[in-house]
């Protein structure tokens, strides 16, 4: 059994988020504490619980939250913004379900 996370229940609809985009693979929802004008974070479907925990099974589920924020910025017009995977303790995770936050000056 995984432990569920906020984000689980966020991408199960179990408690309320602020979504912004959705599909088969993703959904991308903004953060409640934001450190910039948007802060999005886009999380896979597919549950992984941190970039540490990626497998050769799940390398592409990075690069598809990637290219789902380019899309999306594109798709906003979004000229200009910052990727972040936190990683661990360490580094600041303090969610453990793979997140990539989306951070502009922009407003969307
Ligand atoms: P991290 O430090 O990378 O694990 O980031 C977790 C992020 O999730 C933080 O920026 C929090 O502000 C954000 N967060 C926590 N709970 C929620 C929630 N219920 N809805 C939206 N964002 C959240």
């Amino acid at each position: 059994m995984e432990d569920r996370t906020i984000f689980h229940k966020i991408r199960d609809k179990e408690i309320p988020a602020d979504i912004v985009y959705e599909d088969d693979e993703v959904v991308a929802f903004r953060d409640i504490h934001p450190k910039a004008a948007t802060h999005l974070l886009f999380i896979p479907k597919h549950f992984v619980a941190s970039i540490d925990d990626v497998t050769p099974e799940t390398a592409h589920l990075p690069g598809m939250l990637i290219l789902k924020a380019q899309l999306f910025a594109k798709e906003k017009g979004i000229t200009g913004y910052k990727l972040t995977f936190h990683v661990g303790k360490g580094g600041g995770q303090e969610v453990f379900y793979l997140h990539l936050h989306f951070l502009s000056d922009q407003t969307v």
